[in-house]
């Protein structure tokens, strides 16, 4: 959130990293820092790149064809926390009562809005830009639109396994138990 709101450079960040590396050896956790930063810095150059793009529907891709369901229930039902899936729930829980989301819960619920739900991304990515704490114009549309398919990288979107997903992140329901008993 430091970083979203500007109060902490990516530049102070990267050179922390590099001299704990100097000092204690590198590892898996400052090896993905850099990388998660990388996506951030990309993420403000291609917005720059495309300053309108991103917030329409095809993105920066051509010739999409899109399958919509327009359901204002499934969309309000989403918000709310109150979809078939108890692990989306658990996280736009956390989300409508926090303002927060882990990264892992806004690839899934971002996947199940598009990929499940079928409405049009944007009003996922309208709706965080409204609750995110540390909401960022350029992370928040880029990343919706990487996962709709219509960013960089298209492959057909990022469609998500929700049930795999959950095997590995909350395999004792310990998150979803967290958020759902409120
Ligand atoms: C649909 C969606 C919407 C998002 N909206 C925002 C947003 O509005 N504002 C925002 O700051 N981040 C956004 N992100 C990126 C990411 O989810 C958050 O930055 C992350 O949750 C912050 O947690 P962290 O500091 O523990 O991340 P760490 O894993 O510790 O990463 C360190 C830093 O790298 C950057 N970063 C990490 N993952 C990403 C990513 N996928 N894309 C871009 N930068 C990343 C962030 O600045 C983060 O603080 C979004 C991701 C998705 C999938």
């Amino acid at each position: 959130m430091a970083l979203a709101l500007g109060c902490l450079s990516p530049k102070k960040i990267y050179h922390e990293i590099k001299r704990y590396e100097e000092q204690f050896g590198a590892n898996d956790s400052t090896y993905w820092l850099v990388f998660e930063l990388m996506w951030r810095d990309y993420f403000r150059l291609v917005m720059e790149k495309h300053p309108k793009n991103f917030f329409m529907q095809n993105g920066i891709q051509n010739n999409v064809k899109w399958n919509l369901k327009h359901s204002v229930l499934d969309l309000e039902n989403w918000k709310n926390g109150k979809t078939q899936n108890d692990f989306v729930n658990a996280n736009m829980l956390e989300l409508k009562y926090t303002g927060f989301m882990s990264n892992r819960g806004r690839q899934n619920v971002a996947s199940y809005l598009i990929h499940d739900l079928k409405l049009d991304w944007r009003l996922g990515a309208a709706y965080f830009e409204e609750m995110l704490i540390d909401y960022d114009v350029s992370s928040n549309w880029c990343n919706w639109a990487y996962i709709a398919g219509v960013g960089n990288d298209p492959r057909n979107g990022r469609a998500f396994n929700l049930d795999k997903q959950v095997k590995t992140y909350d395999p004792e329901s310990k998150y979803r138990k967290l958020w759902l008993e409120k």
